[in-house]
């Protein structure tokens, strides 16, 4: 069986080394005689997976001892509403506006409290990152999206927010690129993208805003209940924890972050690249702003869409179709996507102009 390219925006690809090693253990997981998803959580073999896989996060992202990383459920999603329950304790948050998903965390922190929109990429359509904010040096945080996954717009640098701390969402470039923990006061990603299986989600914060809520939140919805409990106050999500260990140790086998973010350049700039050097297709964002994880694109006649995807299809390539909210097309290649990938995909498309100019 011949494995597809995968351009999903996510759930996504994963290396194929961590699905066979998995496969390999799924039976019986270094002679225990049982798999991953059949143990206790609270057995010594999955409590040194878990460990183990928090210890290779924390070396590979550089994650300073003051910092917690929490293995959660409920997606980048639940996130949107647990970070203002847990951290605007009655004051106002700010929030960059930078397209689809950052709109969707506004929309919630709203239930909770006052949030003021300082900067917006919206009198663009949302094809750049915007740079001047205006942060309320009251706020009790700033919120941003590094990576917009449907717009393909990504932060290149990390913003300075002095002494307001500032909340990432991270979950569509996490570990793509090596970035300054200290400089962020909450760190959250959902695993589909560039970590492991659906189900997981990752929160890395700052130990001071642990248990600061206001009314107390929920218990399941309350950081300071998962901290102290280690992530295990009830039954995490074992198998993804897992899996996105075998990722960690993939990451860390293949040079680390360093050496990703040179083959994310380099994959990306494939693309780029083609798309610059042709007109019959074209991506809307601002250069220095283009997402090295998610590249939209249009052709230059929508009418050829259909015979796009089915053409790629064919070729071993599936999920190109762009979000429903931009139409074209778009293609996600995260740390998983070989650079062959890629060059198929950029092979195909110039084909494909030849035929169709
Ligand atoms: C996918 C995505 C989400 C939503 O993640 P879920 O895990 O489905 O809740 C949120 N933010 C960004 C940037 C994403 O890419």
């Amino acid at each position: 069986m011949a494995r597809l390219f995968n351009f999903s925006a996510g759930p996504a690809m994963l290396p194929e080394e961590v699905l066979k090693q998995a496969a390999d253990e799924m039976l019986d997981w270094h002679g225990s005689g049982q798999g991953v998803m059949e143990m206790s959580h609270r057995g010594k073999d999955f409590m040194s997976i878990a460990a183990l896989a928090e210890a290779d996060l924390r070396e590979l992202m550089g994650i300073p001892a003051n910092y917690k990383v929490l293995f959660l459920q409920g997606g980048a999603t639940l996130q949107f509403e647990m970070i203002p329950m847990n951290l605007m304790a009655g004051k106002a948050a700010d929030y960059v506006h930078t397209g689809e998903w950052a709109k969707k965390a506004i929309k919630e922190a709203k239930r909770f409290g006052t949030v003021n929109t300082i900067a917006s990429a919206e009198d663009k359509k949302f094809t750049y990152a915007p740079r001047d904010w205006k942060i309320n040096p009251d706020a009790a945080y700033v919120h941003y999206t590094a990576n917009e996954t449907i717009g393909g717009v990504e932060f290149h640098w990390t913003p300075e927010t002095g002494n307001v701390p500032l909340v990432c969402d991270m979950s569509s470039n996490i570990l793509s690129k090596p970035i300054d923990v200290s400089k962020y006061g909450l760190i959250y990603a959902g695993a589909q993208k560039n970590i492991g299986p659906a189900g997981l989600t990752i929160v890395i914060i700052r130990d001071d805003l642990i248990g600061k809520g206001v009314p107390t939140p929920q218990t399941m919805l309350d950081y300071k209940i998962h901290a102290e409990a280690e992530s295990m106050y009830n039954t995490p999500p074992t198998y993804g924890i897992y899996v996105a260990g075998l990722v960690f140790q993939w990451l860390k086998r293949n040079g680390g972050l360093a050496a990703i973010e040179k083959l994310n350049i380099e994959k990306s700039n494939l693309l780029y690249d083609y798309l610059d050097s042709t007109d019959f297709y074209a991506n809307p964002v601002a250069k220095q702003d283009r997402s090295r994880m998610n590249v939209p694109f249009t052709l230059k006649d929508a009418a050829l869409d259909d015979a796009f995807i089915k053409g790629a299809k064919e070729a071993g390539m599936v999920q190109l179709k762009g979000h429903r909210s931009v139409g074209g097309m778009r293609a996600s290649i995260y740390n998983a996507m070989p650079i062959d990938g890629v060059k198929h995909l950029v092979a195909f498309m110039k084909d494909f102009a030849k035929k169709n100019g």
